[in-house]
């Protein structure tokens, strides 16, 4: 059965479908994640339609049926309340029209007849979640109708309503149940902007960039997946722009700034014209940074900095190829796993993993092994039931990264086999992802060892000395231990994304706490230098892949912390190399020393600001 496509809860407005606001210019801010400019018409991303079948279970699958519905309500409770936070930011009249119909659909999801007769039909009936929610949601919208033409105009309407609002919780409940379905771009105009409540980095990974010519969304914060992917891919994007559907449904143009952080609506032709200058402008800029292609990343006082690119997807090594990385420094295997039905086996990781290697024409690849965490959806790992409910805990305190794979030996050997196998193409070092303390590292390395023989007793020639064995330092417990770390971990590559994140307490990819999330507070640069210097006391590598490697106003103060090895985001390469060639060491260690004795992240970023003048 086919549900219809549902909205999101600002287009329910009845009132604004009678009287459409005429189209005059607005400017939504939010939070630029990804640079550039981009003119074009208005796409707006809907949930797939869903297809549910109707089904009937056996007595005692009742009470697991039952906790089904019960996730799916928690989880719809969830999302409520997190679009009530976020009307707080809109225009009052938006608010005061839209908080009752979120209250109206919350209370539905309590102690309600809805939910009551819901129960009762699984119990009862012994039929699915989703053919109980479909047919009591049908029963109670036709009562709530009556017979038709039976009413008075005005109390014909507030039926409506009821009833509507029956059907959007139906719908809300019953896509949670089946946990929709990835989306497809397909359909996308060429040159659109694709407008959504929010995107997922599963849906990130099919955006073609060559199509969508920008992005914008209600949700999302500048140091999510989403937004990363979004950078990998050259695309301009603002995320956490508040109100952005319910405008976009009197608009059909738009204009999004990743660098300013805004969307215009409507764009009046003089903003229109400023920009494309603006395009312009930064096509200039590109242009004059790719003459650095070339030259060596290298300081005034002529002190060698690797500069190397992240890679998410193959659709991004013609990105790294124009950037003159030397090599990936981080390769997020995870989105190798998003949006299929089925886990890539042996074979086809290693045929991934040997092109990027081939690709880099022996210039070193850094595989990150499978980082599941709760905001990386990957509906294979889910439908096999190998990942935790993300309800039950706070997922990125939960079972992600490494320790999910020390869980799921056949996850984590197969694709250890697969890098290994691959690793005869080039040079390859191998990360893992998530670690806080030194049992798990020798765990995995017992692991990646174990592998090694059993493919060497199926006849496959491996290097005498496998590939190294590095572990990422994203938590604080890690970068405080990283004096025993580095005495079982091979390199280290600082992960600034998480650590900012778990130092700080403020979730990464979230809007409406993004301001409190600086990588420049105090104790985010005091674990990187803990870290580091650890790292430099055994003459182990070390080096920045987390999104503070591909600021350039940041490179000053990394190198003078001991950093000399970056990886980042193909299209920020020119940037940091332009960086790197402009100063010297001793004047960024001195700088360095200057800005650990501040305690104030603004003054901070002040110095940070004011490097060299
Ligand atoms: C990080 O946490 O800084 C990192 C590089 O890993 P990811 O962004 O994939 O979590
Ligand atoms: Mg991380």
């Amino acid at each position: 059965m086919v549900w219809p496509v549902s909205s999101s809860p600002a287009s329910m407005s009845r009132t604004e479908s009678r009287r459409p606001a005429p189209p005059r210019e607005r400017r939504l801010s939010g939070i630029g994640v990804s640079a550039g400019i981009a003119i074009g018409p208005i796409f707006t991303a809907r949930e797939p339609a869903l297809e549910v079948a109707r089904g009937t279970i056996e007595a005692d699958a009742v009470d697991a049926e039952l906790q089904r519905l019960a996730a799916s309500v928690a989880r719809s409770q969830k999302q409520l309340g997190k679009l009530r936070v976020r009307l707080s930011v809109l225009p009052e009249e938006g608010e005061q029209e839209i908080a009752p119909l979120i209250d109206a659909y919350a209370h539905m999801l309590g102690h309600s007849r809805l939910m009551r007769e819901v129960r009762r039909r699984i119990a009862e009936q012994r039929v699915t979640a989703e053919t109980a929610v479909m047919d009591e949601v049908e029963a109670l919208a036709a009562a709530m109708l009556g017979p038709a033409g039976a009413r008075r105009d005005d109390e014909a309407e507030s039926r409506q309503r009821r009833a509507d609002e029956i059907r959007e919780t139906g719908r809300r409940l019953l896509r949670n149940l089946v946990q929709a379905p990835f989306r497809n771009f397909a359909n996308v105009p060429q040159g659109a902007i694709l407008f959504a409540e929010m995107l997922r980095p599963s849906d990130a990974a099919l955006i073609d960039p060559g199509r969508i010519a920008g992005i914008a969304t209600e949700e999302g914060g500048v140091q999510g997946h989403t937004a990363i992917m979004l950078r990998a891919l050259g695309v301009p994007a603002v995320m956490g722009a508040a109100g952005l559907l319910a405008g976009a449904k009197s608009a059909r143009l738009a204009v999004v700034d990743g660098e300013a952080g805004c969307v215009t609506l409507s764009p009046l032709p003089r903003t229109v014209a400023d920009a494309k200058q603006g395009i312009a402008a930064l096509a200039r800029e590109r242009q004059r940074l790719s003459r650095l292609r070339r030259l060596p990343a290298i300081t005034t006082d002529q002190e060698p900095v690797e500069l190397q690119s992240n890679l998410e997807l193959l659709a991004e090594l013609p990105l790294v190829a124009a950037s003159g990385a030397s090599g990936i420094g981080l390769f997020r295997t995870e989105f190798l796993f998003m949006n299929r039905e089925t886990l890539p086996d042996e074979q086809a990781q290693a045929d991934t993993y040997r092109a990027v290697i081939e690709a880099m024409d022996g210039d070193g690849v850094t595989i990150r092994v499978l980082d599941w965490g709760g905001e990386k959806d990957i509906e294979a790992l889910a439908a096999r039931g190998l990942v935790p409910d993300t309800l039950d805990h706070n997922p990125a305190l939960g079972v992600r990264g490494l320790r999910l794979l020390l869980r799921h030996l056949d996850l984590f050997e197969t694709q250890l086999a697969a890098i290994l196998l691959a690793a005869r193409a080039g040079p390859v070092r191998v990360l893992l992802p998530m670690v806080t303390n030194v049992t798990e590292v020798r765990a995995a390395r017992e692991i990646y060892e174990r592998v090694a023989r059993r493919l060497r007793r199926r006849g496959e020639k491996l290097p005498e000395k496998l590939p190294e064995l590095g572990i990422m330092i994203e938590t604080p417990g890690a970068a405080l231990a990283a004096d025993a770390l580095a005495l079982e971990a091979d390199f280290f590559a600082i992960g600034t994304n998480d650590l900012a994140m778990y130092a700080l307490a403020v979730d990464r990819a979230a809007a409406d706490v993004a301001p409190l999330y600086d990588p420049l507070h105090p104790a985010v640069l005091r674990l990187i230098q803990f870290a580091t210097e650890a790292a430099l006391r055994l003459r182990m590598p070390v080096s920045v892949c987390g999104e503070m490697a591909a600021n350039p106003l940041l490179t000053p103060l990394l190198l003078g912390l001991g950093i000399r090895s970056f990886s980042m985001n193909a299209g920020s390469v020119p940037r940091v190399k332009q960086a790197v060639r402009g100063v010297s060491i001793d004047d960024c260690a001195r700088f360095a020393r200057r800005v650990m004795e501040q305690s104030d992240p603004e003054r901070i970023a002040e110095l940070v600001g004011k490097f060299g003048e």
